[in-house]
This record gives structure tokens, C-alpha cells and sequence, in this order.
């Protein structure tokens, strides 16, 4: 199921467009320490996860810089791609941990060893989402606009089945709303 929907291209061309979004609302607004203009200095990554026809432009990180003189300070808008300095794409990361361990093994497994995730690398990805993520300000603070509570331990999945449509929009959603937690700002 999240095989097919994370070896689909399409999906990625949609994250870009929203990224690009993203981005150029972050720009509008000007640095946020001076008020500058801020002008687009991106940077490369080498994600992994991504499905091997797209372009290069997959792997670049949009990201801003102040063209003030004296500040120079970066702004990173939030993303949906990049989930802060994980070297896999996002939507991978949020995919296969919003898996059931048990319900779902097989699925885990086989998606797991087509994304080329270590057994070591998963397990740290879960801990991530019941240590880190769920001790967060910005989950803390998230967690009351959903109408249906999502129980700590069923992180990232039970928050996925709060959003409407298939697979894929549900990804999409999560995705967004996790956005916030990629900007420098925001950053765990
Ligand atoms: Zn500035």
C-alpha cells in the first residue's frame, strides 16, 4: 500500500509544489530578524527514498538568505519533503513508522527492505516519535486542534487516520502538518 504510493513520482512533483509554497510565503514575509529581503539560497541533499526518475530538483532544499547587509541570516522555510536532518525523505520516514508493528509486520518488512531502512535505523525512527516528537512544544500545542485524541504510543499512524482521503492525501496531510517542526525555529 505505501509501497506504491511512495514509488509514485507524482506524489513527489505535488511535495515540491507545495514546498515551493511554502517557500515563497516564508520569502514574502521578509527576514525575520531585520526585515530584509530575502533572497533564494537553496542547498543540495542527497535524500534517500525518492524514486530514481525524478529530477534534480528533488533534491534540493529550499531555503532563504537576508541579501542584508550585516544580517546574511538564513531563514529555512518548512518543508514537506525534508524531515529535518534525516538522510531519507519525509514522506518515507512518516510512512513506514505509521505502520502498526504487529498488525502490519509484512507490510513493515517489505517496505523496509525496499527503502533499504536498517531494523537499527526503524527502531529509532519509532523512539523518535514517543520521546522526542511527543515531548514537544509544537506537539503539545498541535495535539489540541485534532477533534479525536491520538494516544501517544500509536504516533505517527492514529494521527494520519485523523485526516480525510486515501493514502496518499492522508500522507500529504501529515506531512503539512509536521511542516512546522522543519524550519530552523521549529527544529527538535
Ligand atoms: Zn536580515
Amino acid at each position: 500500500m505505501y509501497q506504491s504510493v511512495l514509488a509514485d513520482g507524482r506524489l513527489y512533483e505535488l511535495l515540491l509544489r507545495i514546498d515551493q509554497d511554502l517557500a515563497g510565503s516564508a520569502q514574502a514575509e521578509g527576514c525575520r530578524w531585520c526585515g530584509g529581503r530575502l533572497d533564494r539560497a537553496d542547498y543540495a541533499r542527497k535524500p534517500r527514498g525518492l524514486p530514481p526518475e525524478l529530477g534534480a530538483e528533488h533534491t534540493v532544499r529550499l531555503s532563504l538568505c537576508c541579501a542584508a547587509e550585516g544580517c546574511r541570516r538564513r531563514t529555512t522555510p518548512p518543508s514537506v519533503r525534508f524531515l529535518g536532518r534525516r538522510v531519507y525523505v519525509g514522506a518515507a520516514v512518516l510512512g513506514i513508522t505509521a505502520l502498526r508493528a504487529g498488525a502490519q509486520r509484512a507490510e513493515v518488512r517489505a517496505l523496509r527492505a525496499w527503502l533499504g531502512v536498517s531494523t537499527r535505523t526503524l527502531v529509532r525512527w519509532r523512539r523518535w516519535w514517543r520521546a522526542v516528537f511527543a515531548a514537544s512544544a509544537f506537539w503539545r500545542g498541535a495535539r489540541g486542534q485534532l477533534r479525536t485524541p491520538v494516544p501517544l504510543r500509536a504516533l505517527p499512524g492514529a494521527l494520519l487516520q485523523r485526516f480525510a482521503g486515501d493514502v496518499t492525501d492522508r500522507l500529504i496531510a501529515g506531512l503539512r502538518f509536521l511542516a512546522p517542526i522543519t524550519t530552523a525555529a521549529g527544529a527538535m
